[in-house]
């Protein structure tokens, strides 16, 4: 199979390269789903995107936005078909494994101060010690206000840090598997070490100073942590890897390379023949629970709000919408890694440079857990993608029963609608950071835009 590189020679390996840079950009400046959701809104509005709350009737051609609690959104293009006709829906999420702090996460011992953790998503924890974190989110307080934090990410911003046992003491430790070699409530991030000069402090010192400096920086309490989204995450930019530049490193691959893909490739769509969407979602590494993640109502729920707006609303529109839909649920695949070959049955193995991957299953222990589209399905997308002159694999996740993995693709399916996972190989799944190719990142965005534009 010929190499995406090969296409984009010469002149051409500039539009590769230069999509790369937007996507660095949006990668370094969204390390939350928070982030991820209300950049992906300042960029859209910047392509004439609108609240859906700005308008009182759709047409073809409109541009808006449905936010769902700044965690999870959805750009919708209307199409010159009536929408209960079916639409062409990308979905990606937006959450990423991290390290959330607890509600009571501040505690001081023998002169250190450090943040109690409660990691999210399936994570080796021992890749996330001993190497410089930032702290993202919210703090939510009681009158209202809501303090947004971001320490450590400017080059001369304090970091912070989960330590890790000297190699010189570890004689212990190094007999335990790797899930045991950093155990989870182990998890705790260094946060300060100044006693307060306040002579009437008998105890807790440190923590008193600190607790001083987020009321003076930040103007929080103590208290205000039990209503508080924070997240550590690895503090730093996303940046070219290779001498050849040709990969992207980051944190958060998983799944913003899809979410950026997809955003820019709706962002483009004029007046489809059939309506566009594009999903945002939130929660997909812990089971897509919540009101944020795929299985909360807000997509059944906006659609219908849509179908309002269109006139003469009723119910069967709806269902025939979701049930005429076309749907790629876009999330990364397990990149072939020469250190690691023989977790990969080499045949239905995605490859750096190989194109956009579709998995026509996911899953584990014999597909559990997995969409597995019709081939019927898995026909039309092919044509699509050859027609578009679009480079693509199929790929599944590694040897039979060697691991596995799951995504919002079976979610989707459960409204009727034909769905395929499909996304970009990576390497370091999960880890602090992950890396991809400029290649492929750009020719998934370019078949994402094709399955916008000819899926019917
Ligand atoms: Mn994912
Ligand atoms: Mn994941």
């Amino acid at each position: 199979m010929k190499n995406v590189w090969e296409k984009y020679a010469g002149e051409k390996r500039k539009q590769v390269m230069d999509f790369a840079e937007g996507y660095k950009d949006y990668l370094s400046r969204s390390k939350t789903e928070r982030e991820a959701v209300l950049n992906a809104i300042e960029i859209a509005k910047d392509k004439g995107f609108r609240d859906i709350g700005e308008f009182s009737s759709l047409k073809p051609g409109d541009k808006f936005y449905v936010n769902n609690r700044d965690k999870n959104l959805a750009l919708f293009v209307m199409g010159e078909e009536a929408i209960d006709k079916g639409m062409n829906i990308l979905g990606a999420h937006v959450d990423s494994p991290r390290l959330d702090l607890k509600q009571h996460p501040l505690y001081e011992d023998n002169g250190l101060v450090l943040l109690d953790t409660h990691y999210y998503g399936g994570v080796k924890k021992y890749q996330w010690v001993a190497q410089p974190m930032a702290l993202h989110g919210v703090v939510c307080k009681k009158d209202g206000a809501k303090v947004v934090i971001n320490i450590g990410e400017k080059e001369d911003d304090p970091v912070i840090e989960i330590s890790d046992l000297l190699i010189h003491l570890s004689a212990d430790q190094m007999k335990k598997t790797g899930a045991e070699v950093v155990a989870g409530e182990d998890l705790n991030a260094l946060f300060g070490s100044i006693p307060t000069d306040d002579e009437k402090t008998e105890s807790d010192k440190v923590k008193k100073n600190i607790l001083d400096i987020l009321k003076s920086e930040y103007d929080i309490e103590e208290d205000d942590f039990i209503s508080a989204e924070l997240e550590i995450v690895p503090a730093g930019k996303a940046r070219d890897l290779g001498l050849d530049r040709s990969m992207v490193m980051g944190y958060g691959h998983d799944d913003r390379i899809c979410a950026y893909t997809s955003l820019m490739a709706i962002l483009e769509m004029e007046k489809p023949a059939r309506t566009s969407c594009c999903l945002l979602v939130d929660k997909e590494e812990i089971g897509s629970a919540g009101n944020t993640g795929m299985t909360s109502r807000f997509f059944e729920n906006t659609v219908a709000e849509i179908i309002a707006l269109c006139g003469d609303y009723h119910d069967l529109k709806v269902r025939r919408a979701l049930k005429n839909s076309k749907m790629l649920s876009s999330d990364v695949s397990a990149a072939f890694d020469p250190n690691y070959p023989a977790v990969n049955e080499m045949k239905n193995t995605a490859f750096f440079g190989k194109g956009i991957v579709f998995n026509k299953y996911t899953g584990a222990r014999g597909k559990s857990g997995s969409n597995d589209a019709n081939a019927e399905y898995v026909a039309k997308v092919r044509k699509v993608m050859d027609d578009n002159e679009v480079m693509f694999q199929t790929a599944e996740l590694g040897k039979v029963d060697q691991g596995g993995g799951g995504t919002i693709a079976c979610i989707l399916a459960e409204l009727d609608m034909d769905v395929i996972d499909a996304g970009i190989a990576v390497q370091n799944m999960h880890a602090c950071w992950e890396t991809a190719s400029k290649a492929d990142i750009y020719e998934a965005y370019r078949g994402y835009k094709a399955f916008l534009k000819d899926m019917k």
